[in-house]
């Protein structure tokens, strides 16, 4: 197992790991909660009824989430159905996506006490879900200026070949100047910067560029961790964040 702190203050703690098993999903809704969870549970002293797991779909949906939610997608049906981004101000609950290759973004406004965690493929880096995200944040009294962003592991623009149809689509919602900052060719392959997009997308949210940081870490060429690209299916890693 890998596990890595991303976030550790005051306020909030966040990280990543691959779990011991990498599976967080059960085959039916009203089976038992996975092992990866229950010792996840264990490591942050926090019961599975305070964690919430949405059922991802690659899209730009994002949800506010409270008490209520505890347990979704964990111990109990899930009504967080393609939701792609979880937003709450309750201290205590952990929010969580899973992802494999995709990129975990955490989002905290500390002086307005709300964070957010966001699952990034392609797809959501290059849509709206940076901005429906700090839109919900901004209902719950977050301001862009003071939302720090933390891009978690992902698979690394050195690792990251994708087709042209990529940045063709990524061409309705940037600039070619942009298009060139995210996308390199190499061998005459193409290569795709998410943390680079995903920074972008922030800026473009008001979000003061000091307070975007970027992991290194890659999950494909860093075997401890599960990839979607390297060929791991059903075994994800799992990102996670609470405020204290
Ligand atoms: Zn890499």
């Amino acid at each position: 197992m890998k596990e890595i702190t991303l976030i550790n203050n005051s306020f909030a703690y966040g990280g990543f790991t691959s779990g011991n098993e990498g599976i967080w999903t059960r085959n039916e809704p009203f089976d038992p909660p996975t092992c990866d969870y229950i010792s996840l549970s264990g490591r942050l002293g926090i019961p599975l009824t305070n964690i919430v797991r949405p059922y991802q779909a690659g899209g730009d949906k994002t949800e506010i989430v409270c008490a209520e939610h505890g347990g979704s997608g964990v111990i109990k049906d899930n009504e967080l159905k393609k939701v792609d981004g979880l937003i709450t101000a309750e201290k205590g609950l952990v929010l969580s996506i899973i992802a494999a290759d995709c990129v975990p973004v955490y989002l905290a406004d500390e002086s307005a006490g709300v964070i957010g965690l966001l699952h990034c493929g392609w797809r959501s880096a290059a849509g709206f879900i940076v901005h429906n995200a700090v839109a919900k944040m901004q209902w719950l009294g977050a301001s862009p200026e003071k939302i720090h962003v933390i891009i978690g592991p992902h698979i690394c623009s050195g690792c990251y070949e994708v087709g042209e149809e990529v940045r063709r689509s990524f061409a309705d919602n940037f600039t070619e100047n942009e298009l060139e900052a995210l996308f390199a060719y190499r061998e005459k392959s193409l290569y795709l910067d998410l943390s680079r997009t995903i920074r972008l997308k922030a800026m473009k949210e008001h979000i003061p560029v000091e307070n975007i940081s970027a992991s290194q870490e890659c999950t494909f060429h860093d075997t401890d961790f599960y990839s979607y690209r390297r060929g791991d299916r059903g075994r994800q890693d799992l990102a996670f964040i609470m405020m204290k």
